[in-house]
C-alpha cells in the first residue's frame, strides 16, 4: 500500500516541478511533521538519533539536536505525556491537565483546531483529551491501538500509511513503545524500541521527501524524561524526568525553532511555519 501511494504521488507530482535551488529561509517552509517519541531519555535517545543525523544528510537535509546542553525541559511540572502534548497543541500548560489526568474543558485551542488540514496519529487512547474540545479534531485523530501497552508502533505506522494525507500542513505522530516498555521493565524492549521509532521516523520523512514534500520541517521530539535510577518512571516525584529532546530537520541549513527549549516553545516554532502557508 505504501509504495502504490509513493508511486502515485511521484507521477502526480513530477520531480522536475520542484525548485532544488532553494536553500533560502524558513518562511517558505509550509509544512510541519511531528514525531513524538514518548519517554526517551537523552541518554538513550542521542547516540540513535546521531546515527539517524547522517541519513538526513543523505536526504539532502539539515539537522539540529537540543538537549540538556540547551537546557530542554518540560513546560509544565508533571512531567508526564498529556501535559507535555497539550503544550506542544495549544501553546499552554493547560490548568485542566495535571499529571495525565483531563479535567473539565480545555482552556485553549490547539494547533488541530485553528488549522482543519492536520491529522493526528496515536495508539494511545488518552492523548485525545488533548484535542477533545472540538468534534471535528476528534474526526482526524487516528487512534490504531488501545495504548497503554507495548508493541503498538507497528499499529500506528499502520495507519500513517494508510490515511495520511501529504496535503495536510500539520502532522503528528505519537510513538509510545519505548515509554510502555520502561513501564513494564523491560530494559531491552525500551531501547529496542527507541531504534525502532528511529526507524519509523526515517521512513515518515523519506516518504515525505521521495514525494516531493520538500517545504517540510520536521521535529522529533521528547514529551518527558525519565528517572536517572528508577527509569522505569517518570513524574512529578522524579524532577529529572523534567529533561527532554528535539531534533529539528529541515532543507534550510540553520534551524527554524529559535526560541526556549520547552513545549511551548515547540508550539511556537510549529505555528510559525504553518501559519505561514
Ligand atoms: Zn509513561
Amino acid at each position: 500500500m505504501g509504495k502504490a501511494v509513493l508511486v502515485l504521488i511521484s507521477m502526480v507530482y513530477p520531480l522536475s516541478e520542484f525548485d532544488f535551488s532553494d536553500s533560502g529561509v524558513s518562511g517558505s517552509a509550509k509544512r510541519v511533521v511531528a514525531i513524538a517519541v514518548d519517554g526517551a531519555r537523552e541518554s538513550e535517545a542521542a547516540p540513535v538519533f546521531q546515527e539517524f543525523q547522517k541519513k538526513m544528510n543523505e536526504l539532502g537535509l539539515y539537522s539540529f539536536w537540543r538537549g540538556q546542553n540547551h537546557k530542554c525541559t518540560t513546560s509544565q511540572e508533571s512531567h508526564m505525556s498529556l501535559p507535555g502534548y497539550s503544550s506542544v497543541f495549544s501553546g499552554y500548560a493547560q490548568k485542566n491537565i495535571i499529571n495525565n489526568r483531563f479535567q473539565g474543558k480545555l482552556l485553549y485551542k490547539t494547533l488541530f483546531e485553528e488549522y482543519p488540514d492536520s491529522q493526528l496519529f496515536s495508539a494511545w487512547n488518552p492523548i485525545v483529551n488533548a484535542v477533545s474540545n472540538d468534534i471535528q479534531t476528534l474526526g482526524r485523530a487516528f487512534i490504531s491501538g488501545s495504548g497503554n501497552k507495548p508493541g503498538e508502533d507497528i499499529w500506528v505506522m499502520s495507519s500513517f500509511r494508510l490515511v495520511h494525507d501529504f496535503n495536510n500542513r500539520f502532522i503528528f505522530v505519537h510513538l509510545g513503545d519505548a515509554d510502555e516498555y520502561a513501564h513494564v521493565n523491560n530494559w531491552k524492549g525500551y531501547v529496542d524500541a527507541i531504534r525502532t521509532e528511529a526507524d519509523a521516523a526515517h521512513e515518515i520523512i523519506q516518504s515525505s521527501e521521495i514525494a516531493g514534500m520538500k517545504e517540510t520541517v520536521y521535529f522529533i521530539f521528547s514529551d518527558h524524561g525519565r528517572g536517572r535510577v528508577f527509569w522505569q518512571e517518570h513524574g512529578p516525584m522524579l524532577p529529572e524526568s523534567r529533561e527532554i529532546w528535539m531534533l529539528e530537520i529541515n532543507p534550510y541549513g540553520r534551524p527554524t525553532m529559535t526560541g526556549e527549549c520547552n513545549h511551548i516553545g515547540l508550539h511556537a516554532a510549529i505555528e510559525k511555519t504553518i501559519k505561514g502557508r
